[in-house]
């Protein structure tokens, strides 16, 4: 591998590592070599894992994994490592899954010395928002920004901040929680504490709510993406749905824009399907709200890789040969 570490570095100098995404449902994994666009194949799901106990499902991703570079004609020996994404807290200095959402019954799981130790190829471990934000920014919406927010929109807010050409997550790894800034001081109370935060505004729980009182839900099922074939079908209520949650995430994104004067906005997550309506209402806030957006107005970008972006981004932050986390 005769590469840098930064992923794209053009014709014969591609880089193949291994992506894992441990999600709610399931666990998918794939092969990705770093290019643009970055390639993915092979993609298996398992799923059923949460249930398991670890060693019995790492044994289970290292088989697949073997299985899997068997069938694309790929050697352990070529990886650049194996990336590894889930919701959670995580430990990415010492590769531990402390708790996660998703693995109610997995606690201090050393998911980086175990899978090490099955697969021989170096590991790393990041949560669901860092491989998101690794995906965007190296080889998605925001790449070749040094000033980008990156924000998921389903069921909270997530995301992350690039900030001077970095990551930027606080002293301790814990900031840039974008989802729980007070647009309402005595606000409904949130699940983090807080009242009034910016996801209960904006985020999967909001359009359900706005989509009852506009007689738009009938029962339920996955609302947003009812709400947005409606919109697609010339709904007028839906499109004025998708527009009010504009409003709010361009009332919620003008502090943020006054603080950090990002370059660009990306918005993925399951709810930016539905960017055509939503986005141009948040340019419009923005510009009204915001003092900074007024004179350097970023640009709302759609994320570009959808439902696979954990998969990928855990893939090309193990194919770097420098941490982009520290
Ligand atoms: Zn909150």
């Amino acid at each position: 591998l005769t590469a840098a570490g930064a992923p794209g570095p053009g014709p014969g100098g591609l880089r193949r590592a291994i992506g894992i995404d441990i999600g709610g449902t399931g666990l998918k994994l794939g092969l990705v070599a770093t290019g643009e666009p970055p390639s993915v194949t092979g993609v298996q799901v398992l799923a059923g894992h949460g249930d398991e106990p670890p060693a019995v499902v790492l044994d289970q991703v290292a088989a697949t994994v073997r299985g899997l570079l068997d069938d694309e004609g790929v050697s352990l020996g070529e990886l650049a490592g194996v990336g590894i994404g889930c919701a959670g807290l995580v430990d990415s200095c010492r590769g531990v899954l402390r708790t996660s959402p998703n693995l109610p019954a997995w606690r201090d799981v050393p998911l980086v010395a175990e899978l090490e130790q099955r697969l021989g190829v170096r590991a790393l471990l990041v949560n669901d928002a860092q491989a998101f934000l690794a995906a965007e920014w190296l080889a998605g919406a925001a790449r070749g920004f040094d000033d980008a927010l990156i924000l998921t929109l389903g069921t909270g807010v997530g995301g992350g901040l690039i900030l001077g050409g970095r990551p930027y997550r606080g002293a301790g790894g814990l900031g840039a929680e974008i989802g729980h800034m007070s647009l309402d001081l005595d606000g409904p109370t949130c699940a983090c504490g807080n009242r009034g935060c910016f996801e209960l505004f904006v985020a999967r729980a909001a359009i359900e709510r706005l989509a009852a009182e506009s007689g738009l839900a009938a029962d339920g099922a996955d609302t947003p993406k009812r709400v947005f074939q409606r919109a697609e079908a010339g709904d007028d209520r839906a499109v004025r749905l998708f527009a009010e949650i504009g409003r709010r995430l361009g009332a919620g994104l003008a502090g943020l824009v006054n603080l950090l004067e990002p370059r660009v906005i990306v918005v993925g997550g399951g709810i930016a399907a539905a960017g055509r309506y939503i986005f141009p209402a948040a340019t419009r806030e923005l510009g009204v709200r915001s003092m900074v957006a007024r004179t350097a107005p970023p640009p709302i970008r759609e994320a570009e890789h959808g439902p696979g972006a954990g998969l990928i981004g855990a893939a090309l932050l193990a194919a770097r040969e420098e941490p982009l986390f520290t």
